[in-house]
This record gives structure tokens, C-alpha cells and sequence, in this order.
């Protein structure tokens, strides 16, 4: 075989293609899925590289690699969820260390500072607003880690990941970046700076809503080191279908990234202005708090749209009775068009008064808006405004 230079390849070239040798054995052009768990040895010791699945399995090395290529990263790591893949790079540090994230980070995150890593010694600092400023002075020489999301969710805040970088990097901490919300097609956190990217790939990575799994990704080979030897040592890896579905998924990542922005666009500015809502929430639409760093690293403003009603709770209820594309369903990033409700659901656990402070109210409405027809994605959102 030819050898080749993937990285001279574009996005969508790299996600067909790297990893996805033909096999070797048949010339199946879609590599074979590896349903094993042990590997057959010629004498003690002598191997072809594989011993047994935990530690490593080619459809699951073949989708660590794509993914590394996607983020343009030295490397990665598949694990069973997004959870496990944050779990892998918190446990690189040690009681005492200080972690500084943003406040919004996703709940579970948030969760597994505070009740699991807490307890084992890790300092959790949180940043109550998204200015690098705020993280300048939170970060010391305890610090060995800052853990940020962009766009966060539900609000769609966007961070500034380069000054962020530059703020841990001089305080000798590496930045963390889930990207999980924006995916490598629209924003790649390494090239702005982070040393690693954390992925929830059950989102858009997956893509089709049928599969949990994570991932995380580094600059360096020599992080990798200590990702890999917890991924081994505690064992939270995916098994060879899931990666299948993943790297399925990925094939067609820049396709429907093209096509979830387009929607995401159209259904932001047509919703603007109307008279049941208070406000939209899109990083491109130029009243975006945030616009002007969305612009500077994103490509485009991603497949999340939230809204706030003006009838409050009790409105933004009634919509989400009445939707019939949309389905009303937590989770995000697949074809399929979701409507949630942040408050009751993925928000319920934080306090109402924390909740309210930080805009997640009853009147606030998220979208994780599908590739659909968009005429019936639009008909859908008016037919439900109109009952709200
Ligand atoms: C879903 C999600 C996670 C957690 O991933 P799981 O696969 O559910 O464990 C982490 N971060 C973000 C931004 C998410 O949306």
C-alpha cells in the first residue's frame, strides 16, 4: 500500500479515511468488527499485538486513531461514555491538586468533581462567569488543571479557549477542553491551545442517538501515557460494536454538521423577534453575548438553539406538549430533532435559586435541531408556539 500523508487531508477525507484500512486478510474495504475478547498466541508471548480487549481491540484502535486525526491531536482514547472519558483525565491528578472550571460545565461533570474527586483529595474552583479575567484569578500554583465546555450548555456560552490556554499554561496547568458540543467539524481546541479534548461521543459524534461513548484526545504522545494506562488499569472501554457505530457515525460527521448548522441558522433567525419569546439563544446571531468569540473560533454556530418564553413555565410546557417532529427527549446531537426542558429535566437536580441565577428558568426551552426537512422543523416549532 501507498504510503500516506493524512494530515494534508481535509476534515471529511480524514474522518472516511483514517483508521479504515481495507483489511488485510479479505480486502474488505469497511474494516471488520473485532467480536473478541482474547487473541490466539503462535508460542508464550508471541503475538500479532493483541492480547486481550481491554487493553486493546483493532476496532476499537481503528476509531482511536480517527479520532485523534480528527482533533489533530498526537492521540486517543476510547472509553464506554463521555462520564468515563472525564473520569480518565481526572484521575491523571492527585489530592491537592486544584481544578478551575467553568460554573455551567455539564451536571454530570460537576457531579463527579464535587462527589467523587472531592472526597479523594482534588480541590474543585469554579469560574461564575466566562471572562478570562475571572479564570486569571482563580488560577494558582496549585492548579494543575482547567476544565472548561464552549458552547456550554443550555445557554450557549462560548469561551475564549486560546486566552484560556494561556492563562493555564502560565500557571504551569493544562486546559481541558469537551468539545462535545461544537465536534472537531466545527472547533478544534488543540490547535487554540488545549492540551486535552474530552468527547461525549454518544452526541454528535455518534450522531443517530443509538449508542453511548466517550473519548479523550491530547497534543502530546506523552499524556497519552497516563490516559492509557487508566483506561487499561480500571477498564471503562467501549466495546468493539459501539466503536463500530461510532466510526459508522463519523463517516458522515461533516455532512450533518453542514446540515445541522444550516437548520440551526434557519430555525434562530426565524424564531427572533417572535411574540411568545423573550429571547433566542445562538452563538452566530450577531446579539449573542458571545458572538464575537464564537466567530473567532468556530466555523460555524453548531446545532443548538435555546429560547426563553414569556409566558414563563407554564408556556413553555404547553410547546413542548404540542410538538409532533420534535421529540422531547434529553440528550442531543442526533438526526433527529429533541426539544428539552432544562429546568424539569437535565437541570432538575441544582437548587432552584443556583438554577434561576445562572438562566436556566421555567421559560427556557433547548433544541437539539436535526436534519430534517427544515419547512417541517419550522411548521413544527409555529404549530407549537401557537398553543404555547
Ligand atoms: C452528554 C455529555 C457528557 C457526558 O457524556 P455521557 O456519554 O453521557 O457519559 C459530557 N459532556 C457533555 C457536554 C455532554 O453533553
Amino acid at each position: 500500500m501507498t504510503s500516506k500523508n493524512t494530515n494534508n487531508w481535509g476534515f471529511a477525507t480524514r474522518a472516511i479515511h483514517v483508521g479504515q484500512e481495507p483489511d488485510p486478510i479479505s480486502g474488505a474495504t469497511v474494516p471488520p468488527i473485532h467480536l473478541t475478547s482474547t487473541y490466539t498466541q503462535s508460542s508464550p508471548g508471541n503475538h500479532l499485538g493483541y492480547e486481550y480487549s481491554r487493553s486493546g481491540n483493532p476496532t476499537r484502535g481503528n476509531l482511536e486513531k480517527n479520532l485523534a486525526s480528527l482533533e489533530k491531536g498526537a492521540a486517543g482514547a476510547s472509553f464506554a461514555s463521555g462520564s468515563a472519558a472525564t473520569a480518565a483525565i481526572l484521575h491523571t491528578l492527585s489530592p491537592g491538586d486544584k481544578v478551575v472550571a467553568y460554573a455551567d460545565v455539564y451536571g454530570g461533570t460537576f457531579r463527579m468533581l464535587k462527589q467523587v474527586f472531592e472526597p479523594l483529595g482534588l480541590v474543585s474552583i469554579f469560574a461564575n462567569d466566562v471572562q478570562p479575567d475571572t479564570f486569571a484569578k482563580l488560577v494558582d500554583n496549585k492548579t494543575k488543571l482547567v476544565w472548561l465546555e464552549s458552547p456550554t450548555n443550555p445557554l450557549l456560552r462560548c469561551l475564549d479557549i486560546a486566552a484560556i490556554a494561556k492563562i493555564a499554561h502560565d500557571a504551569g496547568a493544562r486546559l481541558a477542553v469537551d468539545n462535545t458540543f461544537a465536534t472537531p467539524a466545527l472547533q478544534q481546541p488543540i490547535a487554540l491551545g488545549a492540551d486535552y479534548v474530552v468527547h461525549s461521543t454518544t452526541k454528535y459524534i455518534g450522531g443517530h442517538s443509538d449508542v453511548i461513548g466517550g473519548a479523550v484526545i491530547v497534543n502530546d504522545a506523552d499524556l497519552m501515557e497516563r490516559v492509557a494506562f487508566y483506561q487499561n488499569a480500571t477498564g471503562g472501554v467501549p466495546g468493539p460494536l459501539d466503536c463500530y457505530l461510532q466510526q459508522r457515525g463519523i463517516k458522515t460527521l461533516g455532512i450533518r454538521m453542514e446540515r445541522h448548522c444550516q437548520n440551526a441558522t434557519a430555525i434562530a433567525n426565524h424564531l427572533r423577534g417572535h411574540a411568545k419569546l423573550s429571547s433566542v439563544i445562538y452563538p452566530f446571531l450577531e446579539d449573542h453575548p458571545d458572538y464575537a468569540i464564537a466567530k473567532k473560533q468556530m466555523c460555524a454556530g453548531g446545532g443548538m438553539v435555546s429560547m426563553v418564553f414569556n409566558g414563563g413555565g407554564e408556556s413553555a410546557i404547553r410547546f413542548c406538549e404540542n410538538l409532533s417532529v420534535f421529540s422531547l427527549a434529553e440528550s442531543l446531537g442526533g438526526v433527529e430533532s429533541l426539544a428539552c426542558h432544562p429546568a424539569i429535566m437535565t437541570h432538575a437536580s441544582i437548587p432552584k435559586e443556583i438554577r434561576e441565577a445562572r438562566g436556566v428558568t421555567d421559560g427556557l426551552m433547548r433544541l437539539s435541531v436535526g436534519i430534517e426537512d427544515i419547512a417541517d422543523l419550522i411548521a413544527d416549532l409555529d404549530q407549537a408556539l401557537g398553543k404555547a
